[in-house]
């Protein structure tokens, strides 16, 4: 398939695409039969530095833009890979780097630039509020020189594959704090010392391999430098990392996107059914053209959202439409490849299922689309707001 209009930086897409020609489909069939890791696969992305992509170079990493940091993960999905086994380190790291001390972001950005400590884990979501964040009720009390943490976080990804994990809890009672948004505080925890001293994790068997868990607190120490901020600002400092972390979801989407379709395409052309290609019916190309003109259309909301953070604009709308759009045009892309390929779609070794598994989740984390769209109808068209 033709790129289109979108195809720059386009050392970074033969980079990755060559990286990623080294972890073909029989490597991610066999850890998606296994719900295993990627290990060697998250080894390579750092190694060669693409991890720490938007780390600035004071600190190690090399300081690129953020539509540069969407193209690395688009491409990993465009070549049949699987990002979302390293995606967060991209945009959990923006809140140490924006809030956090200069002694926390000297004694954790380099190495987490040099791929020796792994942030991947983010701990907001609970089982008892989901998409109502400042409901949650983890708890940390000061205690002198600690913080003592009480509570369980549910689909804390990556937990088992990370040594620090970001960590959004209470410090103020929501009924006490002046407004719901106060009150939250975020940590940088250290998970290798935290581990069977407080903090456990467990595994959850999901439809496709995520690496997700739930993390439970039971009295675990954090030490007070370990505070990223002011404490009681917490949900401020992780709202300002959401408009990336959509633009790169939604970038990883486009990727996806552009893998069906290519899938589909090349299917069509050589599969013949009643002596003629099946993609010369209409009801099999139009379909596909349908899905790639969405494709195209999401591409261009995914871009002009990165083009605005940064230049350091306010990008939340667009983040948002990019997020929704992007997950919706690589989910009807999905669709459009099961259905071309009839009942090779279901076959495991054409790694379609697969991928049709992975790319589903992206209309309901990290945000679902009915809440982007809450958050369209209040905040841009100024209409009543519903929750
Ligand atoms: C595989 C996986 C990995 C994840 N990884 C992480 C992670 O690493 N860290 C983390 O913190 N979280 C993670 N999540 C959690 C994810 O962010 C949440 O699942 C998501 O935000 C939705 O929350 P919920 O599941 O509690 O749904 P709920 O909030 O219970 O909502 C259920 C449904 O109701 C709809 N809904 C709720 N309220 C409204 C409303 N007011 N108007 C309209 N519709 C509404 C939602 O759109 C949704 O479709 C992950 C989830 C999954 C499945």
């Amino acid at each position: 398939m033709d790129g289109g209009g979108n195809e720059a930086h386009r050392e970074i897409r033969d980079e990755i695409q060559k990286l990623c020609l080294r972890f073909p489909g029989e490597y991610w069939r066999k850890l998606d039969r296994g719900r295993l890791y990627p290990t060697e696969f998250v080894a390579a992305l750092s190694e060669a530095g693409w991890l720490s992509a938007l780390i600035p170079e004071e600190f190690g990493g090399s300081g690129l833009p953020l539509s540069a940091a969407a193209v690395i993960l688009e491409e990993i999905q465009r070549n049949g890979c699987n990002g979302a086994a390293a995606h967060a380190q991209m945009y959990i790291m923006g809140t140490l780097l924006r809030h956090g001390s200069d002694e926390q972001k000297r004694a954790y950005l380099p190495r987490i630039a040099s791929g020796e400590l792994r942030l991947q884990a983010f701990g907001v979501t609970e089982p008892e509020s989901g998409t109502d964040t400042t409901s949650i009720k983890t708890f940390a009390r000061r205690d002198g020189d600690h913080f003592i943490v009480t509570g369980q976080k549910v689909w804390t990804s990556r937990a088992e594959h990370s040594d620090l994990m970001l960590l959004l809890t209470r410090t103020t009672p929501r009924d006490q704090a002046a407004k719901r948004t106060d009150g939250l505080s975020v940590f940088l925890v250290d998970m290798t010392v935290s581990l069977g001293h407080g903090m456990s994790i467990k595994p959850i068997r999901t439809m496709m391999n995520h690496s997700t868990t739930e993390v439970f607190f039971d009295e675990l120490k954090v030490p007070v430098q370990n505070l990223i901020g002011e404490e009681g600002k917490g949900f401020r400092y992780i709202l300002s990392g959401m408009n990336a972390e959509r633009i790169l979801i939604g970038a990883e989407c486009i990727g996806d996107a552009k893998w069906f379709i290519d899938r589909a395409i090349a299917y069509a052309k050589e599969r013949i059914v009643f002596g003629r290609p099946i993609g010369q019916n209409q009801g099999v190309q139009f379909p596909i053209a349908k899905a790639y003109a969405d494709l195209r259309a999401a591409e261009l909301m995914v871009a002009s959202a990165a083009q605005l953070f940064d230049s350091a604009k306010d990008c939340g709308a667009e983040a948002n439409m990019a997020k929704l759009l992007a997950a919706d045009a690589a989910w009807e892309a999905a669709n459009v490849c099961v259905q071309t390929h009839g009942g090779f779609g279901f076959a495991e070794d054409f790694d379609i299922e697969r991928k049709f598994r992975e790319t589903r989740l992206y209309q309901v984390a990290p945000i679902s689309t009915n809440l982007i769209l809450a958050y369209l109808a209040e905040h841009v068209l100024g209409l009543p707001r519903s929750y």
